[in-house]
């Protein structure tokens, strides 16, 4: 069964048998997202991947062992902190505000912590996070990526010619939609580019040789900083919900051998 970690009282967490049940903490951020989606994007988008989540691996398996914890709203943005509404932790308060989150749930005798990181920022952390707490602690903390971006389900969705997607583009946007439609404003949307990198071989902003970037980055076509990749304007709710639903479906095999796993 799935639950809300917080839905539970005292007594109903007692009953719990919390070595096997696995720990879903999803990771947000509070960002600017562009002109058209809001700061809370990553956790909007992670809200409703749980609940994606959740449909699917019920029809697998009902009796799926795993408690939703609520989404920490507020992650690593220190690539967006320029920009007007952006929040973020220093990496050692966000390492800590996590870590002391698992520590407190191994207390009560968790073992398998599933971090979902829906925010790619927030992933050096957890990477790190991971390997201490399975060293210290001893427990098996797993880390999960939020967005099958590469699965061909999703590629399809972008429209022809949107070769920069990613960040606040086309299929972020399209999420936040599937889940409310008025919270994007498509009308103010700009497209953004790596102008920085645009013309380069090697050196890029991931790869074999890149850069600590920074989100202005990425400008417009006449070189505004914009903060975002991609171009937003061809988002959709039924697109977001596609690339919900497939994501949520690339997670389920890795679940499920999660919830056969023996520390
Ligand atoms: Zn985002």
């Amino acid at each position: 069964m799935i639950r809300n970690y917080r839905d539970l009282t005292r007594l109903e967490m007692e009953q719990v048998n919390r070595e096997e049940t696995i720990v879903l903490i999803p990771l947000g951020a509070l960002e600017q997202h562009g002109n058209q989606a809001p700061l809370g994007t990553d956790d909007i988008i992670a809200e409703a991947m749980t609940q994606y989540l959740k449909k699917e691996l019920e029809a697998v398996d009902p009796d799926f062992p795993m408690l939703l914890f609520p989404v920490i709203p507020v992650g690593l943005s220190t690539e967006h902190k320029n920009f007007c509404g952006s929040i973020t932790f220093t990496p050692a308060t966000y390492y800590h505000v996590l870590y002391d989150i698992c520590v407190s749930l191994a207390r009560h005798g968790f073992k398998k912590i599933a971090l979902l990181v829906c925010h790619g920022g927030n992933a050096p952390v957890v990477q790190v996070l991971s390997r201490e707490l399975r060293s210290e602690l001893g427990i098996s903390p797993f880390i999960l990526s939020s967005g099958a971006f590469s699965h061909p389900d999703v590629t399809a969705t972008i429209s022809p010619g949107n070769v920069w997607d990613f960040h606040g583009g086309e299929m972020e946007t399209s999420m936040v939609m599937a889940v409310d439609p008025s919270l994007v404003k498509l009308e103010t949307s700009q497209a953004g580019i790596p102008a920085a990198f645009k013309d380069n071989k090697a050196l890029k902003p991931y790869g074999n040789v890149s850069i600590g970037w920074v989100s202005e980055d990425w400008k417009t076509e006449d070189g505004t900083p914009i903060g975002i990749g991609g171009d937003p304007s061809g988002a959709s709710a039924e697109k977001g919900r596609i690339i919900l639903e497939t994501s949520a479906k690339v997670l389920v095999p890795g679940l499920l051998e999660i919830r056969d796993w023996k520390a």
